[in-house]
């Protein structure tokens, strides 16, 4: 039936405390679609709900033939800050914001990536096995590292980099930075060191933590050459995206004993196939792309999608959360 209502899909992820923002209005009627709906499913439900003013997205892609079907979309909004799985120049080319849940999810990430230095570095699954298994007599053969007194290179300073920065120095590391977009006194005024050189810093970590997005420069960041110019023995996280490491390289670099250990939130395919070589190697822990998804994050991001939806829909979206800022004008 037809209605005046402004009709929004969100995806099944949305917190109740999101949806009861948008459902407290009276001109705005909700559709669920599922998380994991592909990419022709989504296109034909955008065909028959249309119009559609508003979508609230998770995982799913969204570009020309998505916004085709929407009829008069008026705001693409994340419930998450990544958007490669979005065509923003399309969007743009019809005026269309898209909208990301600024920091609601940043703290939840940088505690990941710290969980996962830490993780590695106590040896988090050997000490525990030793202890179930009777091994407790090996204890002394396979000591733990400290996080104390190491060096970790961040790589991207933006909301989480910053952020997991701050955690990096709680545990008295000395941190480096390499952001090419971010001013050297910005980072020496979070007590960090910036690098210029991506290369020159590599052979300087004990950790090197990727928050930067992946764009066509980051894409392949991590191949095998420059894993080649990390420091023996280091560890690599990634909870970006992923793409920006070499999985192969990074497979041989592990394999090989080059670095002790990665952990990996983010992968080239997601999900990926359980025959990945790098599940095989005991110096890896993985987690299924859920650094930034905590009960809290999914609560703050739902909260700030909703609020970005209803900013755009009344006119004055929320600039700071808009990625193609050519819209505004
Ligand atoms: P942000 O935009 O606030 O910060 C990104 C930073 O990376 C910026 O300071 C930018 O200047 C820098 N950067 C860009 N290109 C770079 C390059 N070539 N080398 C080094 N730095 C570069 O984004 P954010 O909120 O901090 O998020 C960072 C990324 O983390 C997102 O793009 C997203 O892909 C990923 N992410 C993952 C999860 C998860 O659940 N695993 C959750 C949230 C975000």
């Amino acid at each position: 039936m037809a209605t005046n209502k402004k009709k929004i899909l969100v995806t099944e992820s949305m917190s109740e405390q999101g949806r009861a923002l948008l459902n407290a209005r009276d001109d705005i009627e909700l559709v669920e679609f599922p998380n994991m709906i592909p990419a022709a499913d989504f296109e034909a439900m955008l065909k028959a709900q249309a119009p559609v003013h508003g979508v609230a997205l998770g995982a799913t892609k969204f570009g020309e033939p998505e916004l085709k079907a929407s009829g008069e979309m008026k705001v693409v909004t994340r419930i998450g800050v990544g958007y490669d799985a979005v065509d923003v120049p399309a969007l743009s080319r019809r005026k269309v914001p898209l909208m990301v849940a600024g920091a609601a999810n940043s703290p939840s990430v940088a505690e990941c990536a710290l969980f996962m230095m830490l993780t590695l570095a106590k040896r988090a699954a050997d000490m525990d096995a030793m202890v179930k298994d009777g091994s407790w007599g090996q204890r002394l053969c396979k000591l733990p590292y400290d996080l104390f007194g190491k060096t970790v290179l961040i790589v991207g300073f933006g909301r989480i980099g910053t952020r997991t920065a701050k955690r990096c120095q709680a545990m008295e590391m000395q941190v480096l930075v390499y952001d090419p977009y971010k001013a050297a006194a910005e980072i020496k005024g979070a007590g960090c060191e910036p690098v210029a050189e991506l290369d020159g810093a590599l052979s300087r970590a004990d950790f090197v933590t990727i928050h930067c997005p992946k764009t066509p420069e980051t894409v392949g960041l991590f191949d095998a050459a420059r894993l080649r110019l990390m420091k023996p023995g280091a560890y690599l996280i990634n909870t970006a995206r992923g793409g920006i490491v070499d999985e192969r390289a990074l497979y041989e670099a592990l394999a090989s004993g080059e670095l002790a250990g990665a952990g990996l939130d983010v992968f080239e395919q997601e999900p990926p196939p359980v025959a990945n070589p790098l599940f095989s190697l005991p110096n890896v822990i993985t987690a299924p792309h859920v650094a930034g998804v905590t009960r809290e994050a999914v609560d703050r991001m739902s909260v700030q999608t909703a609020r970005n939806i209803l900013s755009a829909l009344d006119g004055d979206p929320i600039r700071q959360n808009v990625i193609n800022q050519d819209v505004l004008a």
